[in-house]
């Protein structure tokens, strides 16, 4: 009986004692939103005055978007060691040792002018690779290339000078041919390239053939540069040559192309080299 006994008195005090729980809850409720509140107005507050600090201003991206660009390091190789892919030679920068001999020449798998055996159909190991992809391109565009000539040995140098010293003088062979320790060609990273049935072989108008123009526009993609550019005789201390290519590397050659300098003289800022 005692349990169902529940006095009006005793549900006024529950009611009373529900009531002030919820003012309570209510007041617990408003004091949080009051110091919620605090936060947010001191967080914004800050917000603003370190965007201020910072000099940023509300127009100014959040998100800035940064393309590395990696510094391109001209020292990387040596411009002086023959046995660099870098190295320098013209007529003011003789190979030395003048009488240098490359130590991994071998004749890349491409179409040749001559014997497979002949040293004038060898380069330096990564040149010759090189120069496969290029030929292979070059198939590729309908374009068929043939190696004319690489390597030249230091020795059979000294003999073609001396024949062209011999039936034109001196000033005619200089024209025509570089001195022994001064050819591109005896470091084994030079290239003559021509057509595979021969029209304009090492001849100027190679150039304006579809494969000189091909190989003009796209060999730097596999390393190599035409050496010798049209205009830039007093430079180079060359005739243009559009036959004669050099392997660089993808790196400086595409930079070269990139950045629209022709000449290593110029990029590497080796003063000209007109004559000897
Ligand atoms: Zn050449």
């Amino acid at each position: 009986m005692a349990a169902t006994a529940v006095s009006p008195r005793h549900v006024e005090t529950s009611s009373t004692h529900i009531n002030s729980s919820v003012s309570y809850i209510l007041i617990e409720m408003r004091k949080q939103f009051v110091l919620l509140g605090l936060i947010i107005v001191l967080l914004f507050g800050f917000h603003t005055l370190s965007n201020r600090a910072d000099g940023d201003s509300d127009n100014s991206p959040k998100v800035v978007t940064t393309t590395a660009v990696k510094p391109f390091n001209k020292s990387q190789y040596s411009l002086t060691d023959p046995s660099s892919i870098w190295v320098v030679v013209n007529k003011q920068r003789p190979l030395d040792p003048k009488p240098y001999i490359p130590g991994d020449l071998q004749t890349p798998k491409v179409a040749l002018r001559q014997p497979a055996d002949y040293s004038s159909m060898k380069l330096r190991k990564e040149a010759a690779n090189a120069l496969e992809k290029l030929f292979k391109a070059a198939e590729d565009n309908k374009t068929p290339l043939r190696l004319s000539s690489g390597y030249r040995s230091y020795n059979y140098q000294v003999s073609l000078y001396a024949g062209y010293v011999q039936k034109e003088g001196q000033v005619s062979a200089d024209a025509e041919s570089a001195r022994p320790g001064f050819s591109e060609h005896q470091t084994g990273l030079a290239v003559d390239v021509g057509m595979t049935n021969a029209t304009c072989d090492v001849e100027q108008c190679f150039g304006d053939t579809p494969a000189g123009k091909w190989v003009a526009a796209e060999s730097y993609k596999y390393g190599f540069i035409i050496r010798y550019p049209q205009g830039l005789t007093q430079v180079t201390g060359y005739e243009y040559e559009p036959w004669h290519i050099r392997y660089v590397g993808v790196d400086l050659a595409t930079q070269m192309h990139d950045s629209g300098v022709q000449t290593m003289e110029q990029f590497f800022n080796l003063g000209d080299a007109p004559d000897y």
